[in-house]
């Protein structure tokens, strides 16, 4: 029913250019609104990086809201997870729930006298009504009439304060009966709604249904009233959100003409989808399952099935790059720029530039971002990576030589997680060796060779200067005219284990003359 109104709207929607300007006297105060229902989607944290890029460049304030009015699909841990996630990325709150502020409580479950007293001034003035069908009553309805929509043409047909006498209404109050309190629109009216990324949205109010606005049951708003009452109390000034609130905004607005806020309403923007990454439709959790990539920042463990849900975070991505990524997916910044630190997103970002068309989520680029921002890690920072592996195998070893270490091997690496299986080498000595490799590097002359090569390392005092190092060694094979690749091919394939790592005289100096005889020792021994 719910997909059905939002078609409707949507195909009755025309647009045509609204060239709006942020010039408002009113200070620029947005929101991020969730409900906490689950994990946040990482398109969730699209909308939130992109209200907060926009009130940072205002000197505004961002506002974290949390939207629990629906208790059936509340669940625990959500709202933490929320807090967690967007505190992990940078994108901070000047006030909200678990910050604080002056519009406090920010969470809507606690708020409900106001939402109260605001549903009585829409009854008062005649711009809402009790309605007292029941779920059956309207299930049969629903079979009997195709595309039933509750409205002005039928409303009298239903069980509600319009149709019913005063006194039965008085009477069913009376005997505790449940209600909803629907909005009662006026049919025949133009709504308008300003978006600055979609221009002039026209709608016919005719064709909005006259939605539910509160529930006696639970003494609770649903979400549209709550909505709207908050962002008019909390003096919001840009709603920005996802695409998929665009059916709504047309009520939003015919709310705000009934409640007379129009003219602080907020200004609209609606961002486009997150897209598969393969063909059309919306970004979907079984997408990134089956395509395997996380679609949650951080990881998630969902109380009822128990199932757990990969995050950004935990499979090794900066949180920088995630960031990058994500600003990108539904703005451009006009350039060729790719490479954005939030503060400099803070000053290019603008709604003019957001795009109206769907975003394809491209999981190869947040890699291609990953591999960029930890390349711009100081390589101490990233030690303790290393190190943590080094403890837990009881290895010894210096922090320069991890540093050193990491140095060598960064370029190659994509995630933190990388590291290690890059450079875990310089650590441990290989004890077998790659069977493919020797295979083919591994030839009859081979142990000849190494032997030779062998007897002139020894006579090089210290493997420090690589340069040194690699200028004696080529030197010598020229000399006595060997072959380059057939020496070092297997003295790599002795060093690391098989055929992969850094420039050889890399590794050489980072192993030191003793331990790098060592290796070649062995090998010369072990591989037949
Ligand atoms: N509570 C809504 C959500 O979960 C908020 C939509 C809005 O920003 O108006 O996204």
């Amino acid at each position: 029913m719910m997909v059905i109104v939002a078609q409707t709207i949507m195909s009755h929607i025309t647009i045509s250019l609204f060239h709006s300007s942020v010039m408002t006297q009113r200070r620029v105060r947005v929101r991020f609104a969730p409900s906490p229902t689950g994990a946040l989607h990482i398109g969730g944290v699209r909308t939130a990086l992109y209200n907060y890029l926009f009130a940072k460049q205002h000197g505004g304030d961002m506002v974290l809201r949390i939207e629990d009015t629906d208790s059936a699909r509340f669940v625990p841990g959500a709202e933490d997870y929320i807090i967690e996630s967007l505190a992990w990325l940078g994108i901070q709150f000047d006030e909200g729930v678990s910050f604080g502020g002056k519009y406090a409580p920010y969470r809507q479950s606690e708020r409900k006298e106001v939402y109260q007293r605001y549903v009585k001034q829409l009854l008062d003035a005649g711009k809402a009504y009790l309605a007292f069908d029941t779920p059956a009553q309207l299930e049969a309805k629903r079979a009997a009439v195709p595309n039933f929509q509750y409205d002005a043409s039928t409303r009298a047909e239903m069980c509600n304060s319009l149709s019913l006498s005063a006194d039965e209404v008085s009477e069913r109050l009376a005997r505790g009966e449940q209600y909803i309190v629907r909005v009662k629109i006026e049919p025949h009216e133009d709504i308008v709604v300003h978006d600055l990324i979609r221009g002039d949205v026209h709608i016919q109010s005719t064709i909005l249904d006259d939605k539910a606005l509160y529930k006696s049951a639970d003494n609770l708003p649903t979400y549209h009233l709550a909505n709207i009452v908050d962002d008019h109390l909390m003096e919001i000034s840009h709603v920005i959100r996802g695409e998929e609130w665009l059916p709504s905004a047309p009520l939003h607005v015919l709310l705000y003409r009934y409640f007379g806020w129009e003219e602080t309403m907020p200004q609209f923007a609606h961002l486009p989808l997150l897209l598969k990454p393969d063909g059309n439709g919306k970004l979907s959790k079984r997408d990134g399952d089956r395509l395997g990539f996380p679609v949650f920042p951080i990881e998630w463990h969902d109380p009822g099935s128990g199932e757990k849900s990969s995050g950004y975070r935990e499979a090794g991505y900066l949180p920088e790059a995630v960031i990058n990524f994500l600003a990108l997916l539904g703005w451009n910044p006009g350039t060729d720029q790719e490479l954005f630190t939030m503060d400099e997103l803070i000053r290019l970002f603008s709604l003019d530039r957001c795009s109206k068309s769907g975003a394809k989520f491209d999981y190869e680029k947040v890699k291609w971002f990953n591999h960029k921002y930890l390349q711009q890690q100081a390589n101490s920072v990233l030690a303790p990576y290393i190190a943590a592996e080094l403890a837990e195998r009881g290895i010894a070893s210096s922090p320069q030589k991890i540093v050193a270490a990491i140095g060598a091997i960064k370029e190659r690496a994509t995630f933190t997680a990388d590291l290690w299986e890059l450079c875990a080498f310089f650590f441990v000595a290989p004890v077998t060796f790659n069977e493919k490799d020797i295979q083919k590097r591994w030839k009859e002359e081979t142990p000849e060779l190494l032997h030779a090569l062998l007897e002139k390392l020894e006579t090089i005092d210290s493997f420090d200067d690589i340069e040194a190092t690699e200028n004696d060694v080529k030197t010598w094979c020229q000399a006595r005219e060997y072959n380059l690749g057939a020496v070092m091919n297997p003295f790599r394939l002795t060093l690391v284990g098989e055929m992969k790592g850094p420039q050889i005289f890399v590794i050489t100096q980072l192993l030191g003359k003793h331990e790098t005889v060592k290796r070649l020792r062995y090998a010369l021994e072990t591989i037949k």
